[in-house]
């Protein structure tokens, strides 16, 4: 059956590979992108539509341009985020807040509007997309770690909150992943990250997408307020 996806930041990177993966699946994959131009995207079979994750205007909008070509969003992947790693010494309050806006805030907007129609439906599948940094932490990043941690406690809250209508909520948690997002980290950074990954290697972003398509399936039914780390056990225990 083919379902309405939406993937929040599908324009490149694990966002990308993901929608990809719902589309390989015969799924209506919609996506979000900020920048750059939709076209290569629209030939591949996606409704792009235009929408920053920092307004609720632009979300809602979003969602009616979505609910008229592909019907109401049954599996929501809120995939978008961001870094601005920093020391806290030198962390201003705004890289803070921006990263929490994006990251937690925005996964909020885009949840709570598609609940409307996920209640309505007495089902639906939310896949947040966190990182091992969450609960792992980084040293420069505790903004972000902030921010993908806050995704695991407002995951679970959901989780229990709507299971009784069939909704679940799972939380992805990948270790390093090649995408623009990690291309801005030196070789020496790369080497010595890669060395405490028990695979000895970053994952490739179809291999994180592979997750989410699993948690958003019908084998996953009794899967909800779920942590999945997909890292090359990196963040083992934590
Ligand atoms: P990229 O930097 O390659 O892509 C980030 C995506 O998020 C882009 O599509 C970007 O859109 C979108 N985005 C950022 N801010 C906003 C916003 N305000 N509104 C709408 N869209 C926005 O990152 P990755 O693909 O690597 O990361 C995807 C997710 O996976 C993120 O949540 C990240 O934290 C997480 N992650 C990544 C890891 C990695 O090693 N790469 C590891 C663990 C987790 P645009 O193109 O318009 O800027």
């Amino acid at each position: 059956m083919s379902r309405s996806v939406l993937v929040t930041g599908g324009n490149r990177g694990i966002g990308l590979a993901i929608a990809r993966a719902f589309a390989d699946a015969g799924d209506k994959v919609a996506i979000t992108y900020r920048s750059g131009e939709p076209a290569a995207l629209q030939q591949e079979g996606f409704l792009a539509v235009k929408c920053d994750i920092t307004d609720s205007e632009q979300v809602d909008q979003a969602y009616k341009e979505i609910e008229a070509e592909h019907g109401p969003v049954e599996v929501l992947v809120a995939n978008a985020g961001v870094t601005k790693d920093q020391l806290l010494m030198r962390m201003s309050e705004d890289d803070f807040t921006s990263v929490l806006d994006t990251n937690l805030t925005g996964a909020f907007r885009v949840v709570k509007r598609a609940n409307r129609a996920m209640l309505r439906a007495r089902k639906g599948r939310v896949v947040l997309i966190s990182s091992v940094v969450g609960l792992y932490g980084g040293p420069g990043q505790a903004n972000y770690a902030a921010s993908k941690a806050g995704l695991v406690g407002f995951a679970r809250s959901l989780a229990r909150e709507l299971g009784s209508r069939n909704i679940t909520f799972n939380v992805v948690a990948p270790g390093f992943v090649d995408t623009d997002m990690t291309k801005v980290l030196t070789d020496e950074q790369r080497e010595a990250i890669v060395k405490q990954v028990p695979l000895g290697r970053y994952a490739k972003p179809e291999e994180i997408a592979a997750t989410v398509r699993f948690l958003a399936s019908d084998d996953a039914s009794y899967i909800t307020g779920a942590v999945i780390p997909v890292d090359g056990g990196l963040g083992m225990g934590h």
